[in-house]
């Protein structure tokens, strides 16, 4: 049985994972949950699961969440806690052995890299870690003798792929993207894009962040280096390839030529239930997937426009530099991602502003041997950088 503490317990992946915990409970146990501010959620959770902590983000939250779990009469003794520090409580817990990590952003990174230091074996799909910390996290993964199991579906596929498999044999990874919403278009109607629109992606259903990443490829761009560190590859060994049904979820190349896809529906519960299975396979909770189906008659494989959405190019860049540049990269990503959901600035300001910060960016005034502070520090650096752009 795995203990988890799931991280990001009130979001796309949070309630997922919930979903395969609540459908499976021989084989799981829920014994910490972590979330931002949606208390609603979370007391339901805490009412089903009976966690022995849970956090949120504030005290202004944390005062919610006992006004909720009162008036339902909650009886039971989950400790509650909030602060900049309460995912990392909740990722470190003793009676938790997994930590399933689903916070969005570079806020899911510290709480992360606290549970690999603990020894807790880790089903990662906040990317953004990754990206911005890979360089830390990975050795520090490998120094603790610990599991990291890639939920994001495309690197869950790779890593399926890649079972029993020599890493010698591996030439090429053919990462799959839907193209988002905006496939085809010019820069001129990506000038016209509203936020309804970008929200609007054709194939999966995911928070807003990575919603909207899509749809302007920088989710590929981050999946690419985020790729490059778990499978030890350099990002000019991952290809992109726009594959729009999101029937197959991503490639590898061998030595010999061959190529091995993993394919399915479009749907996170597959990939979450791969990683928390591991080594084994769990039961079938889903559809059986049908290469009749409608979705399978013809699939199509085309090249990305980098001329179109050039987040896609800075991210092989910044992969291909390291260090600090991609958690910049990512910051003023996220930074520039709220702000265009906030109807702050538009669509391709978005690219505007990263490009920008990774430019005036000064990466030597930071020490460069890395470290999650100073990675952390960076990350600060580059959020005012795109808040002082966009003012
Ligand atoms: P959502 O926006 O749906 O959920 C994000 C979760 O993170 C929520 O529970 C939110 O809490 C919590 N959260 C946000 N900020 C904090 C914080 N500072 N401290 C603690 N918790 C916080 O995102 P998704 O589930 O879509 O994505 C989560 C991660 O997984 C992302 O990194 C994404 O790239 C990755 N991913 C997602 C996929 C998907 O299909 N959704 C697919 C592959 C990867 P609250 O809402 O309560 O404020």
């Amino acid at each position: 049985m795995r203990k988890l503490s799931v991280l990001g317990s009130t979001g796309s992946i949070g309630t997922q994972t919930l979903e395969v915990a609540r459908n499976n409970p021989g084989d799981f146990e829920v014994v910490a949950l972590s979330c931002g501010r949606n208390v609603n959620v979370l007391a339901e959770q805490i009412i089903e699961f009976t966690p022995k902590i849970a956090s949120v983000a504030d005290d202004e939250s944390l005062a919610a969440l006992k006004q909720i779990l009162f008036e339902k009469s909650y009886k039971g003794k989950t400790e509650l806690i909030c602060g900049p520090e309460a995912s990392s409580v909740v990722a470190t817990v003793d009676e938790a052995d997994t930590v399933l990590g689903a916070i969005v952003g570079v806020a899911g990174l510290k709480p992360t890299y606290d549970a690999i230091l603990k020894g807790k074996d880790i089903a990662l799909a906040n990317k953004e870690t990754l990206v911005a910390g890979g360089e830390v996290i990975m050795p520090l993964v490998k120094e603790q003798g610990v599991e990291l199991l890639p939920v994001d579906s495309e690197h869950c596929a790779i890593w399926q792929c890649l079972w029993g498999e020599k890493r010698e044999n591996l030439d090429r990874i053919l990462i799959t993207a839907s193209g988002g919403p905006f496939r085809g278009w010019t820069r001129q109607q990506l000038a016209e894009v509203t936020v309804e629109k970008a929200l609007n992606h054709p194939t999966w259903k995911m928070g807003g962040k990575i919603t909207i990443d899509s749809s302007t490829m920088m989710n590929k761009g981050l999946e690419v280096i985020e790729a490059g560190h778990l499978f030890g590859v350099s990002v000019d060994q991952v290809d992109v390839v726009v594959h729009p049904q999101s029937v197959i979820h991503s490639m590898i190349r061998l030595r010999d030529g061959s190529v091995l896809a993993q394919m399915g529906k479009p749907s996170m519960i597959l990939p979450i239930m791969v990683a928390l299975y591991y080594p084994e396979r769990g039961p079938r909770l889903l559809e059986e997937f049908d290469p009749f189906d409608a979705a399978c008659n013809n699939l199509t494989f085309e090249k990305c426009d980098t001329n179109v959405f050039r987040l896609l190019d800075l991210a092989y860049s910044a992969g291909r530099k390291g260090g600090l540049l991609p958690a910049v990269m990512n910051a003023a990503n996220e930074v520039a991602v709220y702000a265009f959901l906030d109807g702050r600035i538009a669509f391709l300001d978005i690219e505007r502003i990263v490009y920008e910060v990774c430019e005036k960016f000064d990466l030597m005034s930071h020490k460069q041997n890395m470290s999650i502070d100073i990675i952390l520090e960076a990350d600060r650096d580059a959020r005012k950088i795109a808040e002082e752009l966009m003012n």
